[in-house]
């Protein structure tokens, strides 16, 4: 019987990861909830298994998934991103369940999910960090550590959820007051959003670039780094655009924190394929944020510039083969950009458009185009779960051309029915300083001409009236 691996996951993602089993020639077994139900990752999966109603609740529901798994076979597990993918008690679950969970150990997703855990083992090991405290305790006790903190840090300070993650459970604390205000707020949301109330606190680096690197790692310990990637242009902590290589660093630089990234994935026992996140501030000093153990959204850059497939790359680790190629093998080349088209109205706080329609659904494509999607012309896209739509990822070999073709691609791109970011994208890749890669996390906070747009509907109704003309010529044709 052929390799059977179940991917707990859906959307673009899902197809990425049922893509890589398909071409591995094992086969991918798809799960679903009810809304899902006519998701594209299920078509093209080699079988499929519904979960449950959901939403959310059965793509998060350990026990399902592992029984979904036993049900046809398989003998893997791909978790993608979100959902239960840093969940470690479901890592624990797959191990106790003779099923191979495709990401490092559940010792490991545990540790790290804890980002206080993972500064106390990366400030063992050396590596740089903005100073922070421990887990607070609740009441006055918590928030009297905070103020001391704050006396000898000053203002701003970053109040965490420790179990946070999708750029959920962080607050800018401005001063005293705020954070009398959010103390308890934010130890209630963040016992709601992850199950757990711990909350610490960080100093805030002014205005920093968001760098990360992936690194990979088999289970000799062996492991290299793919390079870097900025992550910079993000609206709630969330990323929108991402980069690789991560532009404007010195070879130097870059190196450095490349080497820093190996070593904290070592201190960390880690395997497989993980990604050690930096904030870099404007006199260059970087300092160690987090370790995401997953599959990240961006990896398709990343996989752009290397040519290295990271999901099969991925699997095979898990599956316990060794990584067949040093760090010298790894050649960076050009520049490639990802724009994530979310079903959102960004003059409206990115407000989600989940429920609509796409009636119209026209991608771009040509050299150095990639496109990771899962939805289609006349596809309802769910209310209940993200609004990612499409990543639209371009490759060049100057960033000059690389911007270029991702215009190319963005005045190509028509979708209609949802709003989408494609007009606010449209604006971000003519934006100056977007052009001369000058960007920090502050980038849209400062840069609010890039909300001024009208809505696309001149091209759109422009499609629509094309495709009315081509009906009627061909009626005519026919009526000849
Ligand atoms: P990445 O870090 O991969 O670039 P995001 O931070 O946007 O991407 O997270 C990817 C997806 O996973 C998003 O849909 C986000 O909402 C979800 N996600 C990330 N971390 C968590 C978490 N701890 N709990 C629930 N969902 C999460
Ligand atoms: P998540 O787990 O949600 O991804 P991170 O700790 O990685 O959370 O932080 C997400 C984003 O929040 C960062 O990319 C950055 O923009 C901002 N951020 C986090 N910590 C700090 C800090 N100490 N100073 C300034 N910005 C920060
Ligand atoms: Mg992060």
């Amino acid at each position: 019987m052929k390799t059977k691996i179940l991917v707990a996951n859906r959307g673009e993602i899902a197809i990425r990861i049922i893509r890589a089993i398909q071409e591995l020639k094992f086969e991918a077994v798809a799960i679903y909830e009810t809304p899902d139900h006519e998701s594209r990752h299920i078509r093209i999966a080699n079988e499929a298994v519904w979960i449950g109603d959901g939403p959310r609740s059965d793509y998060l529901n350990i026990d399902r998934v592992i029984k979904a798994a036993k049900r046809v076979g398989a003998t893997a597990i791909h978790p993608g991103y979100g959902f239960l993918a840093e969940n470690p008690a479901f890592a624990k679950a797959c191990e106790e369940a003779d099923i191979i969970f495709i990401g490092p150990p559940s010792e490991v997703v545990e540790k790290l999910g804890n980002k206080v855990t993972a500064r106390r083992i990366m400030a063992e090991a050396g590596i740089p960090m903005v100073p922070g405290t421990s887990n607070l305790p609740a009441g006055d006790a918590g928030l009297e550590e905070a103020r001391a903190f704050a006396r000898r840090y000053g203002y701003p300070l970053m109040l965490k959820a420790t179990a946070g993650g999708g750029g959920r459970g962080i607050r800018r604390i401005e001063n005293e007051t705020e954070l009398h205000e959010q103390y308890s707020i934010a130890r209630a949301e963040a016992l709601a959003a992850f199950n757990d109330d711990s909350v610490y606190i960080e100093k805030v680096v002014i205005n920093p670039k968001h760098v990360e690197v992936q690194i990979l790692a088999d289970a000799s310990g062996k492991t290299v780094h793919l390079g870097t990637r900025d992550c910079s242009i993000q609206r709630r902590n969330q990323k929108l655009v991402e980069i690789a290589p991560a532009f404007h660093l010195s070879p130097e630089l870059a190196e450095e924190i490349c080497q820093t990234a190996i070593k904290a994935g070592k201190a960390a026992d880690y395997f497989n394929a993980g990604t050690v996140e930096f904030l870099l501030d404007s006199d260059n000093n970087y300092y160690f944020m987090e370790i995401n153990t997953r599959l990240q959204v961006e990896h398709t850059v990343t996989e752009m510039i290397t040519g290295i497939d990271i999901v099969r790359t991925q699997i095979k680790l898990a599956l316990g083969k060794k990584l067949l190629f040093n760090q010298d093998d790894v050649k960076l080349r050009g520049h490639a950009i990802e724009m994530r088209i979310n079903a959102e109205d960004p003059q409206n706080n990115f407000m989600p458009e989940g429920g609509k329609t796409l009636s119209i659904y026209q991608s771009p494509g040509g050299y150095g185009v990639r496109l990771d999607g899962f939805c289609y012309q006349g596809f309802t896209v769910p209310e209940v779960y993200d609004s990612l739509l499409v990543k639209l990822t371009v490759f060049g070999w100057s960033w000059n051309e690389t911007v270029q073709r991702l215009k190319r691609c963005l005045d190509n791109f028509v979708i209609a029915g949802p709003k989408t970011t494609i007009p606010f994208y449209k604006n971000l890749v003519q934006e100056p300083d977007f052009q001369n890669g000058e960007f920090d996390t502050s980038y849209l906070d400062t840069h609010q001409q890039l909300f001024e747009y009208r809505e696309q509907k001149s091209e759109v109704s422009k499609l629509a009236r094309l495709i009315a003309e081509i009906h009627h010529k061909k009626q005519n044709i026919y009526a000849a």
